[in-house]
């Protein structure tokens, strides 16, 4: 199962006044991390209480639902699991008790190595309520406590043990520990609140809407320890390689986010200009597919000095169409959403801007749109290179035979979605986006170079 998923920890220090509804803003202004369920856990004098459910944080939390949540100390998650697999045992902060006391774990990421850990623990007696890494975690984390004296050593103890992308949030009824894979796929985030006490979020997005203040990025390999003494840090090991997930940039973050010191934004505008130097083209207006692809369209707006301008208006109360379960729900939910500005449109040579083609549907049934509202040509260009791996490390992206590039030429694609011309990002300039001189980043989507087997 592959996750995609927002975390978030509060250590309130007792100087918070509903620390719940921060959990709750903060997990809002997170959402496009994760549509399929939610939870909150808040930590009272040894005892962790939770409450999650399915569907958006909106839906899953009221106001009294909120007001019952009180404790200092809190965990959060919002999560999408992959291939409809999500039940709300699979929903986190998984909440355990054992024989020290209870615990608790949100996390983001997908481990490589969870079959072969779950199976060493199940054959040693362990039950599992799901097939969650988070409950997995939350077992290791259980076991190896009961032999050390700290939960952060069990922690590091865990971390030694597990294999993938983990960026996660641990809490014990008087501490949380934050901890990063050693390769830093997934982003995390300490902050401070204005009353002086720490946060861990996955994304900066989520410290602005709560009013705290961005600290650092937690390092790949590190573990963050929040107690009543302040913030402390260990490391897994030294000299850690990173590899950021290229695609949080591309598609998945929040363009107001800052990831490990680079703008989302950013790194979309330099996609976009990029694509307009590689792939150049002769037209009237460039528009972008909201919301992934308008930073990259200004980007290939402003290099080609085409004028940049408002192809489709969204209608911002529609999931994301991706999520939609089944590929037949998928194809008819993109008129749903988008609806194309006519009058910018018509009778004009059109240069669309899109994040990604995945499988292809979502692309051809937006340039169906454009040209039912009469524009003369439809240019794809896409700001980043043709998918062709799956993604191990908590990316939904398909199997390899669902992947419509590794069975169609960029000839025959574009033939086959109906534009007039396509281009991608050259997979070589992908460091270019983040300004990487070297390969700091996870690009084995688009090469198959994975840095964990
Ligand atoms: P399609 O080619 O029809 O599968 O859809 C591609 C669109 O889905 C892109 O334009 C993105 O907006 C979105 N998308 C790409 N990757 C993902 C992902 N991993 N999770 C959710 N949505 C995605």
């Amino acid at each position: 199962m592959h996750e995609e998923c927002g975390v978030f920890a509060l250590y309130g220090n007792g100087q918070i006044e509903n620390p719940a509804e921060y959990a709750y803003l903060a997990l809002y202004a997170m959402q496009h991390r994760g549509q399929q369920s939610c939870g909150i856990a808040v930590s009272n004098d040894g005892v962790i209480d939770c409450e999650k459910g399915m569907g958006l944080v909106s839906e899953v939390f009221s106001e009294d639902k909120l007001a019952k949540l009180s404790g200092q100390n809190i965990t959060a998650h919002v999560l999408y699991s992959a291939k409809g697999a999500s039940n709300i045992q699979s929903a986190q902060p998984i909440v355990m008790r054992y024989g020290k006391g209870r615990l608790c774990v949100a996390t983001n990421g997908s481990l490589v190595n969870a079959k072969e850990l779950r199976d060493l623990l199940a054959q040693n007696g362990a039950m599992f309520r799901s097939n969650s890494d988070a409950e997995l975690i939350a077992q290791i984390v259980a076991k190896e406590r009961m032999f050390c004296h700290s939960i952060e050593e069990a922690v590091k103890m865990t971390c030694e043990n597990i294999k993938g992308a983990y960026s996660m949030v641990i809490m014990s009824p008087t501490k949380i520990v934050a901890a990063r894979d050693p390769y830093g796929f997934r982003p995390l985030v300490l902050g401070k609140m204005p009353e002086g006490c720490y946060v861990v979020v996955s994304e900066t997005c989520a410290l602005n809407a709560i009013g705290a203040e961005f600290v650092r990025d937690i390092m790949p390999g590190e573990i963050v320890v929040i107690d009543e003494s302040g913030a402390r840090t260990y490391y897994q090991k030294e000299n850690c390689e990173r590899k950021i997930c290229i695609f949080e940039y591309i598609y998945f973050a929040r363009p107001d986010s800052v990831m490990d010191g680079v703008s989302i934004h950013g790194s979309r505008v330099n996609a976009g200009r990029l694509l307009a130097r590689q792939h150049p083209v002769e037209a009237d207006i460039v528009i972008g597919v909201p919301d992934s692809g308008l930073d990259a369209a200004t980007g290939y707006a402003r290099e080609s000095g085409i004028p940049f301008g408002m192809g489709f208006v969204r209608n911002n109360y529609v999931g994301r169409t991706f999520i939609k379960p089944t590929q037949e729900q998928r194809s008819t939910s993109v008129g749903i959403k988008l609806n194309v500005l006519a009058e910018n449109i018509k009778g004009k040579r059109v240069v669309m801007v899109d994040d990604s083609i995945v499988r292809g549907t979502t692309c051809a049934d937006i340039i169906r749109l454009l040209k039912n509202a009469g524009a003369k040509e439809v240019h794809v260009r896409i700001s980043s290179p043709t998918i062709h791996h799956p993604c191990f490390y908590g990316t939904d992206i398909p199997t390899r035979e669902e992947l419509t590039s590794n069975h169609h030429s960029v000839d025959e694609l574009c033939e086959i979605i109906g534009a007039d011309s396509l281009g991608f990002l050259d997979r070589d300039s992908l460091g270019e986006l983040i300004g990487a001189c070297s390969k700091t980043y996870c690009d084995a989507c688009f090469t198959g170079d994975y840095p964990v087997e």
